[in-house]
């Protein structure tokens, strides 16, 4: 595991010190690259963590949040229902969950089959009149274990997404390989980016999201012309 801010993993920090660490290493990385830094979306992914956790997070001006499992995140969905956060489902989507994702989240990160755009689309109707916004999860780095579709099925699958009114596709997300080495780990995102690109070139609305880099490889994936980062560790500290 190769880790590109390790000081990020420091379990006493205080909440405040890790937001102010990532978000200099953000904005210090964007202007490096020549990019705009408030063109960049941080996701606090809070998976594991409590609604106090997430609170914390609220009040240090977190609005956007990412969770990996439905039955862990429903509750805690509830208990923060009156703090006006948009919520986003990046972990794998199981057909039976559909329902619940379209009902109780604003975000799916991880579409990767037409049949689970068709459920989802289905259950957005019954629940609201805002389309559920999308993306493609792309497995980039062709991991066998790994939920995604192939580079070569991206085109297809989004062709056939567009039919459903419910969904707004906004880009693309990527998981590359944790264990790969930080050189293999660029040139995934820039793959990503190259395909994001053209696809942005093809279709006509919102297609603004580029969902890649976690709290190992945000720089890389910045650098590289992520649009939306999904932190965890580096905001909340170590899970457990
Ligand atoms: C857990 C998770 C993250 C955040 O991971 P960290 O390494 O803790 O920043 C981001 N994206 C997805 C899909 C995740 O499951």
């Amino acid at each position: 595991m190769f880790d590109s801010s390790p000081e990020a993993t420091i379990p006493t920090l205080s909440i405040e010190e890790r937001k102010h660490r990532v978000i200099d290493e953000v904005r210090t990385t964007a202007l490096r690259v020549g990019r705009d830094p408030t063109q960049i979306k941080i996701l606090a992914v809070s998976k594991q963590k409590t609604v106090t956790d997430i609170r914390a997070m609220v009040n240090q001006g977190f609005r956007d949040f990412g969770e990996s499992y439905v039955a862990e995140a429903l509750p805690k969905l509830d208990s923060l229902a009156s703090e006006g956060c948009t919520w986003h489902y990046v972990g794998v989507v199981q057909s039976n969950k559909t329902k619940r994702l379209a009902q109780h989240f604003d975000w799916v990160h991880s579409v990767d089959r037409i049949y689970i755009g068709r459920r989802l689309a289905d259950s957005r109707e019954e629940f609201s009149t805002k389309p559920l916004n999308i993306c493609v999860q792309v497995n980039i780095d062709k991991e066998p274990t790994k939920a995604g579709v192939s580079v070569d099925q991206v085109p297809e699958l989004v062709d056939q997404l567009k039919q459903f009114p419910q969904l707004q596709i906004r880009g693309l997300m990527a998981i590359p390989n944790p264990d790969a080495h930080p050189d293999a780990t660029r040139n995934s995102f820039r793959q990503m980016r190259e395909l994001f690109e053209k696809l942005q070139s093809k279709t006509s609305v919102r297609w603004d999201t580029l969902s890649m880099g976690m709290s190992g490889d945000y720089v890389i994936a910045i650098e590289e012309g992520a649009t939306m980062i999904r932190i965890g560790t580096a905001l909340f500290g170590p899970r457990i």
